[in-house]
């Protein structure tokens, strides 16, 4: 398909940017590159741009190329060190060339308007948490959604609904996490996400420093 070429059906959606953090791996099972491209499909529908590490590799690489071929904006941000080829692979789109993962995070926290986490490894479920972790401070008021292919993150959300019985997590913080089983469920419930937890420190006293100015 053409770069720009749009033969599925659009439709209306809040988000124009979307920020995905997935496994630079492929996971064992089909079931997982199956989702990958079924939200690249959904996203494309919606003309919803992404924003993503920058890697060709695993489920990195099916959605970005499913974004890119449906015509969609692809920017990956990628820390110098993981540039090379032999790492991150040949990439679509466009590249944003970054000193560290610290400014990697920054960068794509400030270009989007929401974001999903795929299955993935230590990697993806760091920037996970830190994003809720960002929400939860009052650093960002953005959707946060968890694509929980075939019940990869069941052990991760009993986890959370853990912290919660224990006291380490406030019940209204719980909220931050949206979860679906599927792309079109996700994308639905994260469109009427409203913030109800309050922020540890006011939004402004964080903009400046932690996202770069803007
Ligand atoms: P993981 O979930 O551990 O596979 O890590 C996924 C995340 O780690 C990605 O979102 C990237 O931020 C980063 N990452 C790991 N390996 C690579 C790679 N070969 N190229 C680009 N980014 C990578």
């Amino acid at each position: 398909m053409e770069e720009h070429s749009n033969s599925i059906a659009t439709h209306k959606t809040k988000f124009n940017t979307i920020c995905v953090f997935c496994g630079s791996s492929s996971g064992n099972r089909k079931v997982f590159s199956d989702a990958a491209l079924d939200l690249g499909n959904e996203l494309v529908k919606r003309r919803i741009d992404l924003v993503y590490g920058g890697g060709s590799v695993g489920l990195m690489g099916l959605i970005s190329k499913r974004v890119y071929d449906g015509g969609c904006h692809v920017l990956g941000v990628i820390p110098a060190a993981l540039v090379p080829i032999e790492i991150s692979g040949p990439t679509v789109g466009e590249k944003r060339v970054v000193s560290d993962m610290h400014k990697r995070k920054a960068e794509m926290a400030r270009l989007s308007d929401a974001f999903i986490a795929l299955p993935g490894g230590y990697g993806t479920m760091e920037e996970l948490l830190e994003i809720i972790t960002w929400a939860q401070l009052g650093i960002h008021s953005k959707p946060v959604g968890l694509l929980n292919v075939d019940g990869y993150y069941n052990s991760l959300l009993a986890l959370f609904d853990n912290g919660v019985e224990e006291g380490f997590i406030k019940p209204a913080a719980r909220q931050i996490v949206v979860s679906a089983p599927n792309p079109k469920e996700l994308l639905a419930n994260m469109e009427q996400y409203t913030p109800i937890h309050e922020h540890v420190a006011p939004y402004n006293s964080w903009q400046k420093e932690q996202l770069g100015g803007h």
